[in-house]
């Protein structure tokens, strides 16, 4: 599946103080050479970081607009975060799904448009908890990569996050078994509905509460091919950790 990647989405957190001073950690941090990395500050402070950040780490985006810019206030288009210098964005966030309103055919056609202009895309999917419990979390989790399959006509540049809405931010982290059940079900999905090629290939990282201290056991599954990291991603010895967590 290739390389282990490691993501860290900052989200609407940070000043230019501590985002500075995360970056110093970040460039101190001994990081394994085997493991794509890549973090996500805030739009505003993109420059920041990429004049400051070690060429080691790549920059993500956390969202951007459907097509190319225009007369869209208070969007930021895929054209202007290449310029920016970002390589990734991170598409279908549920914090964007579920507390912004995107419906799944939106975030297909950003992730569609953002590969066109050559970012690659973390395309995130996961049930919540009601979902879960109504034994409802494949048929969510494929109605979500359905809409990217709709869209998405080239895999090469797709990570695929699996982020179960129910551990986000909560402390309550999947089980490896929890995570591995599902990671390979999308794999199977990936099989069925693109190619065998594309199933093997196509990294499926798992996000939600992740940390230093339960990503080891994560990073055993066979199915786990990485990790998208939220608040555990703000300490720069703790997301070292994570991204060393690669076995
Ligand atoms: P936490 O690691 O804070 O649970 O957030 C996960 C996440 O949403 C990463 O995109």
């Amino acid at each position: 599946t290739g390389k282990f990647f490691v993501g860290g989405n900052w989200k609407c957190n940070g000043m230019k103080d501590s985002i500075s001073k995360l970056v110093a950690d970040l460039n101190d941090a001994k990081m394994e050479n085997d493991v794509d990395v890549a973090v996500a500050p805030p739009f505003i402070y993109i420059d920041q970081v990429n004049n400051s950040l070690t060429d080691r780490i790549d920059i993500s985006a956390q969202n951007c607009w459907v097509g190319k810019g225009g007369a869209f206030t208070g969007e930021i288009s895929a054209e202007q975060l290449i310029d920016m210098g970002c390589k990734w964005v991170i598409l279908g966030h549920s914090e964007r799904r579920h507390i912004i309103g995107e419906d799944d055919q939106f975030i297909g056609k950003k992730a569609a448009y953002a590969l066109s202009q050559n970012l690659k895309v973390i395309a995130c999917i996961g049930e919540k908890l009601e979902e879960r419990e109504a034994g409802k979390t494949f048929e969510v989790c494929f109605q979500q990569m359905q809409a990217f399959a709709d869209s998405i006509t080239s895999w090469e540049n797709v990570v695929i996050a699996y982020e179960p809405v129910w551990a986000i931010g909560t402390g309550k982290v999947a089980t490896p078994e929890q995570a591995q059940e599902v990671h390979v079900a999308v794999r199977d999905w990936l099989k069925k509905n693109i190619s065998a090629e594309v199933a093997s290939s196509t990294r499926i990282i798992y996000g939600g509460s992740v940390n230093g201290s339960n990503c080891s056991e994560l990073a055993k599954q066979e199915d786990i091919d990485g990790f998208l990291v939220g608040g555990a991603s703000l300490k720069g010895p703790e997301f070292a950790t994570i991204v060393n967590s690669v076995t």
